[in-house]
């Protein structure tokens, strides 16, 4: 056998790939190897590593030319059918056929990727399969193309519309200030060239694209010359180089017409093509400007006004300069922004920008009042003056390089496996011609650079001089927020589709639109479908990995006992503490100030200390330190049942928490907890500037977030009636949760700090409980340090919970009339998007017949959802989901263009469903999927967050092997049965709820938005 790890091999050659280099990754203790196909061009780069979630990811090099979103339709219409796979949608077909831990499709502004994991061999091998031969061998039809892409619609009146998936999901995109003011910065500093056009499209220029520019643009990128395979695991390179050779290789020489090795095929960087070199090459503004220009008022607080230098290509010492001016709150820099008064919701705009090969700084603010614009470029040109003139203290430096150290070490998992952000790196280099292992070696650069931050105390703010005091070009950027925004781009859709509709063969478009929509309504059958791998229940492992929870005490003053549970998982060197205080024991109109005082908790300063100093601290021990809530209730599974009685005199089940929570690396735990008791025991309220800089803060992130959380906030009113757990949620994180929010206007800082320091003495007086995760050898050094810490943060015995219901937290819920009783909730806002839900019951949790819901559910989402609300719909999203632990059950569309139909359609698909026949295979494969659902691996911490935190409410780790086993014993009739119950419910429980724009006719109750 090859072996790729023998630097012997360098040069030499395996089934057609050459081996060019192998990788020592010192900083993620392993390594990686880089080859390349002689004839096709192929390289692959395989980060070797004994992690059984394995990851694959096509890359392609797609430089965008313009705003017509060819590259994202591509990404799209890819997974709509190939040579081998000629289904509809063989990427939901697999989607809810395998059990990968990740699997999707992402465009960015210069390249395209197809990643996929799995921790199963098999499903690895069939998942890279279906995806080499959809970005490969696509079908590529026209109707794909007009459906993903951009088409006119005639409706009934013959009033033409323009609709696709992705016209429509971009449409979603350009009705965010935020999303709009950030690209405006890109814009700005990189102008004509790709990264100022939109990859993903504007819905203005979407409509420009032709079939012919489309079917161009795959020969152009999706060619194996200009393909990066990223690898990440354990399977053996060689294994993986002979399954693409047996499957792909002979046909990929054919297509591509590859006779004869590449030119410089043993080159040891990437090869990019002259044509594409041209397109990547980015065009920085050359003198100093300034812009304005608009976007619109939904989620702005004011304008956005910032100053931009270009700073070169990527180094670590930007990242640390970052850091020191902005890292957090007291940063020297961040801390002149927030205080500066120039608008009513400030936050800080601060980011060093290194998403492609040159970087550029961006700080300002956000919430600026009109005719403040000078006052910010003055304030922060005069702030970057001012600090390098007085220099940066010892402690602002400390911090900056703790954050680093630590964000560098902890292993996180965000939207999928920490590979990605391995990937992500990798492609960094690649894209541009560069080694892949060129920002493969964060720590170990960053411990270069900590030499010269030591050795020279100059050498930090001499960054300030060198970036900003003597870099002569800045470029000054004012982004309004206008109702000229939307009138502007109406005005231009309307034109545009007049502009379409002159010349238009009206015969020539029916046809063509009875044709997609017959191609859509086709249902495909498990024949068809038959040609996509599949996994089978037998192959699944039932031995799960359960993480394990050590559940003790530890003794407090007067021997008080306080409950401790202890995690230990594969850290890294960092350990997490928690610690919860019950708030349940405070009245419910108490208890609906729990959101915003979890947000100020560790925030405002403690110890009669200036809070700026506080986190100055806090930031040089700790990674982190935060507040917290964590709320629910047992359900009535007779297993949960039995425990809570169990631990019934313990008082620590079915809680409502409040705490604060904090991360460090092991060699500071000593001065971590010393400060973390302090912290507690001597947090102050009275702040009052902080308070209301904080506050204007928070109120800017609820108005910037609230079309994008519309679906949240839907969700949360369909079921606010249901049962207690469910009005609590809407009252703390609800559209109700914004009307406790505007009265702290009213009330003012002072009274409201005097409520929440009383609400915190409560809950400390109820009780505490810890919870402590660390590595192995972290414990060695954690364990003798935890009781000085329960006795110096002095933590008493929990006393018992005050119950609660619905009735008690009722007058907190707006609108709660309409609320309930199978009435449409309307939620209305300017917005081009919109999103549907509904509720309605399930069975208790644990049972037989809760797995049914369960796999019922995501059949459903994936196939009668997935047809009539995406497809035939044009919304980028629909799903089903069961929560059995409530009894509920939920349906909710995203990014839904006509959110008032999708109710009716969710009841329908409810009701047809009821009355059909499942055959045994399309439930073994659901089961699968749903499988594969359950055992996706978690980051360390967030393993043993969902033990200690499911535990609290009688749901130990160990019932998941009960819900698997469950899940994997599912039969058709089951599936069968579950549909009929689901249809029996929605006929007498059904609460639904729209998001939608202002301007569309819709009818149902209204609820008032109070922000
Ligand atoms: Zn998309």
């Amino acid at each position: 056998m090859f072996d790729v790890k023998d630097k012997n091999n360098i040069g030499k050659e395996y089934n057609g790939f050459i081996l060019l280099g192998i990788d020592e990754l010192a900083d993620y203790k392993t390594q990686a190897v880089y080859l390349r196909h002689k004839k096709t061009g192929l390289e692959v780069y395989h980060i070797l590593k004994e992690d059984k979630e394995n990851l694959f990811a096509f890359a392609f090099r797609t430089f965008a030319n313009d705003s017509k979103g060819c590259a994202h339709i591509m990404e799209h219409s890819t997974l709509c059918g190939s040579e081998k796979y000629p289904l509809k949608e063989p990427f939901t077909t697999l989607a809810g056929t395998s059990l990968n831990t990740f699997l999707n499709a992402l465009t960015y502004p210069d390249k395209t990727v197809y990643p996929g994991a799995s921790v199963v061999r098999a499903d690895y091998f069939n998942m890279m399969d279906v995806y080499a031969d959809a970005v490969f061998f696509p079908k590529l039809d026209y109707t794909t193309f007009i459906q993903e892409g951009h088409r006119l619609e005639l409706d009934e009146n013959g009033n033409l519309s323009i609709q696709g998936v992705v016209y429509n999901e971009m449409k979603g995109n350009y009705s965010s200030f935020k999303d709009i003011a950030i690209d405006a910065q890109i814009r700005t500093m990189y102008p004509d060239c790709f990264a100022s056009f939109d990859s993903v499209g504007d819905p203005l220029n979407i409509p420009e694209l032709t079939y012919e520019e489309f079917l161009d643009f795959h020969q152009k990128f999706y060619n194996p010359d200009n393909c990066l395979l990223y690898l990440y695991g354990n399977i053996p390179t060689c294994e993986q180089l002979d399954f693409l050779n047996e499957r792909f290789i002979a046909r990929l020489e054919k297509k591509y017409n590859c006779t004869k090795e590449i030119e410089n095929y043993n080159s040891e960087l990437p090869i990019v093509k002259p044509e594409i070199k041209e397109l990547q090459k980015l065009k920085l503004i050359q003198k100093s400007t300034e812009i304005r220009c608009i976007a619109p008022k939904t989620g702005s607080t004011g304008e956005v006004v910032t100053l931009n230098w270009y700073s070169g290509s990527y180094d670590m010492e930007k990242y640390f300069l970052s850091e020191v001016l902005c890292g957090n709150d007291s940063s020297p820099l961040s801390y002149r922004l927030m205080n500066s008064k120039l608008g009513d919701d400030l936050s800080p705009i601060w980011s060093n920008f290194g998403q492609f090969q040159e970087e550029f700084f961006t700080y300002g603010l956000s919430g600026v009042k009109k005719k403040n614009e000078q006052k910010v470029y003055d304030l922060v040109q005069n702030s970057l003056k001012e600090i390098y003139e007085e220099g940066i203290s010892q402690k602002d430096i400390d911090s900056a390089v703790m954050g680093i150290d630590f964000s560098l070490r902890e292993v996180t998992r965000y939207f999928g496996p920490y590979s990605l952000v391995l990937m992500d790196k990798v492609l960094k280099g690649w894209n541009y011609g560069n080694a892949c292992s060129t920002q493969l070696s964060p720590i170990s650069t960053f411990e270069k650079l900590k030499e010269k931050i030591r050795s020279d105390k100059d050498f930090t703010r001499n960054l300030i001089k060198k970036y900003f005091l003597d870099n002569k070009i800045v470029v000054k950027l004012v982004v309004e927020p206008s109702d000229k925004y939307f009138k502007e781009r109406e005005n231009s859709e309307r034109k545009l589709i007049k502009k379409l509709s002159v010349n238009l063969d009206k015969e020539k478009l029916k046809k063509e639109l009875d044709e997609l929509h017959a191609y859509q309504q086709y249902v495909e059958t498990p024949e068809d479908t038959a040609c996509i791998p599949k996994t089978k229940i037998s192959e699944l492992d039932r031995n799960l990995d359960i993480p394990k929870l050590e559940i003790s005490e530890a003794e407090g003053n007067n021997s008080a006992k306080i409950p401790l549970f202890l995690s230990e998982e594969d850290t890294n060197g960092i350990f997490y503490v928690d610690v919860l205080f019950p708030f349940d024991t405070l009245d419910a109109d108490k208890m609906r100030h729990i959101p915003f005082l979890t947000n100020i908790l560790t925030n405002i300063g403690w110890n009669s200390k200036q809070w700026n100093d506080c986190i100055t601290e806090s930031s040089c021990v700790m990674g982190d330190v935060w507040g917290r809530a964590l709320c629910g209730s047992c359900c009535d599974a007779p297993q949960s049942l039995e425990l809570l009685e169990k631990y019934k005199n313990k008082n620590f089940m079915s809680r409502q928490w409040i705490g604060v929570s904090c991360k460090a690396l092991t060699y500071k735990a000593k001065e971590t907890f010393e400060l973390l008791s302090e912290i507690i025991t001597k947090m102050d309220f009275l702040d009052e500037k902080r308070f209301d800089n904080l506050f204007a803060e928070f109120l800017a992130d609820k108005k910037a977030s609230f079309v994008a959380d519309g679906r949240n906030y839907i969700l949360k009113r369909t079921s606010c009636m249901l049962d207690k757990d469910y009005a609590l949620g809407e009252v703390l994180w609800g559209v109700s949760q914004l009307q406790t929010i505007s009265e702290y206007t009213k009330i003012g800082a002072k009274k409201t700090l005097q409520i929440f320091k009383d609400i915190y003495k409560s809950c400390m007086e109820s009780g505490a409980v810890v919870h402590i995760t660390a590595d192995k050898d972290s414990f060695e050094k954690i364990n003798p340090l935890i009781s000085e810490f329960v006795k110096a943060a002095d933590f008493k015995a929990l006393k018992p919970a005050v119950p609660f219901t619905v009735e008690d937290i009722k007058p907190y819920i707006i609108n709660s009339d309409a609320a309930g009783n199978n009435e449409v909730q309307l939620l209305k806002v300017h917005s081009q998007t919109g999103y549907a839900a509904s509720c309605t019951k399930s069975s208790v949790y644990l049972s037989k017949e809760a797995a049914g819901e369960n796999v019922f559910a995501s059949w459903l989402g994936n196939h009668s959802l997935w047809d009539k609300i995406r497809t035939m719909g044009g919304a980028y999203g629909a799903m089903m989901w069961v929560d059995n632990m409530h009894k509920a059950s939920f349906f909710s569309s995203y990014r839904d263009p006509t959110p008032e139909k999708s109710l009716e359609v969710f009841k329908s698909c409810l009701k047809e469903i009821s009355e059909k026949e499942f055959s045994k295979e399309e439930v073994e494969q659901t089961v699968v999927a749903c499988y594969g659902d359950a055992i996706v691996p978690r980051s360390p911490i967030g393993r043993a967050n969902s033990a200690f935190e499911n535990f609290l409410y009688a749901n130990p780790a160990e019932f998941r092997a009960i819900r698997i086993n469950n899940v994997l014993e599912v039969s058709a009739e089951d599936v069968q049965n579950a549909a009929k119950r689901f249809y029996k419910w929605s006929e007498e429980l059904y609460n639904g709820a729209i998001f939608i724009d202002k301007s569309k006719k819709c009818s149902g109750n209204k609820i008032d938005i109070p922000l």
